[in-house]
């Protein structure tokens, strides 16, 4: 199988061939068909598996066309500590070099005002931590609800934080309509209890 099996936007493909990925890993070839037919997913899948991409590269395809204006956010990725919202920001920003979509990250721990300015410049694709999303929902600077992603990632972890109450409360402010991916390493009944609350009718993947 080959990344331009998928009908892949030939500006990642570009940027898939300049990493020099020769294949697709395993996660990626069950997610991204799974992706492109807009179900929910819960997948299971470690570090190191290649799952960035396996939500990343469906994601920058889908929106790589669309015009939206600059204050609305069309995919929000939550991950549970500040190193990973960097390098899965990295990723966006990595596969998606040749097209014109705008990647934001946002963590707690620093100041909230080079984040403020950055989402001001316009974004499409938020990354945050938990704690730090809920200040920028609560001072009004993003807007999700014209969410059309949303990417739980590292789920498990997320729950052993203590985030789940910030999870509820930033469910609240997505649509309904979105299309809903879960990213776990494993599945305890914690995950399985906050993937009932989120995903609708999902396929699920195991590798
Ligand atoms: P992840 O599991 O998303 O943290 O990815 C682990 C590493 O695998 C990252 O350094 C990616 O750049 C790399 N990677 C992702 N997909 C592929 C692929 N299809 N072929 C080779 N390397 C990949």
């Amino acid at each position: 199988m080959s990344f331009s099996s998928f009908g892949l936007h030939p500006s990642l493909l570009q940027a898939i061939e300049e990493k020099g990925y020769n294949q697709p890993t395993p996660v990626q070839q069950e997610a991204i068909p799974a992706i492109f037919k807009q179900q929910d997913l819960m997948a299971g899948a470690q570090t190191g598996t290649g799952k960035t991409a396996a939500f990343a590269l469906p994601i920058l395809h889908t929106l790589a066309d669309q015009q939206t204006p600059a204050n609305i956010v069309s995919a929000l990725v939550l991950t549970p500590t500040r190193e990973l919202a960097q390098q899965v920001a990295q990723s966006f920003q990595g596969y998606g070099k040749h097209l014109s979509l705008r990647t934001v990250v946002a963590y707690g721990g620093v100041s909230v005002n080079p984040q403020l300015d950055a989402i001001a410049q316009g974004v499409d694709i938020l990354v945050a931590t938990p704690g730090r999303l809920m200040d920028l929902l609560s001072r009004g600077a993003i807007d999700l609800s014209q969410l059309a992603f949303f990417v739980l990632d590292e789920a498990d972890r997320m729950l052993d934080m203590g985030f789940i109450d910030d999870i509820k409360r930033i469910l609240r402010a997505v649509p309904k309509n979105r299309q809903t991916l879960l990213f776990s390493a494993t599945f305890d009944d914690a995950v399985f209890k906050l993937s009932q609350q989120l995903l609708n009718n999902p396929q699920l993947i195991e590798v």
